[in-house]
């Protein structure tokens, strides 16, 4: 039986970051990807923010980036705020595959068309097998996504909350804004979500939803009806959908010999269900901590839990927005609208991501609603 010193299963944005993170620590690393090719395997609106591109160590040139982007976030009456911070509209096949090749580099086996199937924790190692075989490790990165086999088949049970979505990717559109990533809110539009349009260019768009308690294609299609001088000629040439784990962080992320991240482990921006940026970190720091304790003897869940101390950042991030989350799913349509003429495009941004929430909060709490039923909640 082959053995590693870390196995990675998983090759999405937190695999093969963690991939990548090992083999340059050092540590013989597997990396296994069940589908035939490391590509974007699920839909995905392709929209990062640039620091993205840098926490990949990734430059952001034309093979990769499709077009900058500002975004456009409309209340449920269509009023809207503009957020002028650019980010990128990626071609995210090509920006797994950058970073699997900084992966190999290092000195990662990567083997595409291999699942895993079930993983044993035992004494002195732990087992993979797979559909071609059977391997061990000292240490094994879960990165395999929302329904994970790993957690699986450790008896993990629970799962971050998750948020249906559906996703056509529309050719023959007459897109207004192609350079803007344009995001719906509104009990009648999308209730628990939103719906987006990400366009490529301004004839072929992601247009999406995630709803929650609701027929997710009913309201897409009312939603591409309700645009239809933009989308009335498109047609589908993508058709399929996903969950987003929104809900947050699940209770346990690092076990003896085990670390789970991506959104295998909830690590998603829930007001987003942005997950690009915070799996390539979490990829990022799982790699480096899995690869020391394997290489150093010590892959107790003490020591795998350094994990998250170097994730802290992202972990705080995810609470906050998980917060802020909660407390907008109270809110009615005339809410939304009235929130959206007192929030800046920075306040937006504040709260979408868990960054600087409490000083949005301090903003809004000399306001007679949002005192009461935002900031209480958010602080
Ligand atoms: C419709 C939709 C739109 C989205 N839009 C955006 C967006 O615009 N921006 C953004 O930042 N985020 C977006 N997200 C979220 C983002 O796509 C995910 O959060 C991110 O891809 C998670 O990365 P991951 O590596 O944890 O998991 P995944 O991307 O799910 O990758 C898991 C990988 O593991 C492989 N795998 C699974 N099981 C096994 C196994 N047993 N053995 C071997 N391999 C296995 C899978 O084939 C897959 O390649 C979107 C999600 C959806 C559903």
């Amino acid at each position: 039986m082959k053995r590693y010193d870390v196995i990675v299963v998983g090759g999405g944005p937190a695999g093969v970051s963690a991939a990548k993170a090992s083999g340059k620590t050092g540590a013989k690393t597997l990396l296994l990807e069940k589908a035939p090719a490391i590509m974007a395997n699920k839909p995905c609106g392709q929209a990062v923010s640039q620091e993205t591109l840098q926490t990949a160590e990734v430059k952001p040139d034309p093979t990769i980036v499709l077009h900058r982007a500002y975004a456009i976030v409309y209340a449920p009456n269509l009023n809207y705020v503009k957020i002028d911070r650019i980010g990128f509209l990626v071609d995210k096949s090509r920006l797994l595959q950058y970073i699997a090749a900084q992966a190999a580099e290092y000195g990662v086996e990567i083997h595409v068309r291999e699942e895993a199937l079930d993983v044993k924790v035992e004494d002195g190692s732990v087992k993979v097998k797979t559909n071609r075989g059977e391997y061990e490790a000292n240490v094994v990165v879960g990165a395999d996504g929302y329904n994970s086999t790993v957690a699986r088949s450790l008896g993990v049970t629970e799962k971050s909350e998750p948020i249906p979505t559906l996703q056509y990717v529309m050719v023959n559109c007459s897109i207004r804004y192609p350079d803007a990533v344009r995001f719906f809110l509104g009990n009648n539009v999308a209730p628990g979500g939103y719906a987006w349009i990400f366009p490529q260019n301004e004839k072929i768009a992601e247009v999406g939803i995630g709803v929650r308690g609701a027929p997710a294609k009913e309201y897409l299609d009312a939603f591409v009806k309700r645009f239809s001088d933009e989308l009335g000629k498109a047609q589908i040439i993508d058709y399929r959908g996903a969950p987003v784990p929104i809900g947050g962080l699940i209770g346990e992320l690092v076990r003896d010999r085990v670390v789970l991240i991506g959104d295998a482990a909830g690590t998603v921006i829930p007001l987003t269900g942005a997950g690009i940026h915070s799996s390539i970190a979490a990829g990022l720091a799982a790699g480096k901590i899995a690869a020391e304790a394997a290489l150093d003897g010590d892959v107790s869940r003490e020591r795998l839990s350094e994990f998250y101390t170097l994730y802290k950042p992202w972990i705080d991030r995810i609470k906050k927005s998980l917060k802020v989350m909660r407390a907008l799913e109270k809110m009615n349509d005339n809410e939304l609208n009235l929130l959206a003429e007192i929030l800046s495009d920075q306040d937006i941004l504040d709260l979408a991501n868990g960054l600087d929430i409490l000083r949005v909060a301090r903003k809004l709490a000399a306001h007679p609603i949002f005192a009461v039923k935002l900031v209480k909640a958010i602080t």
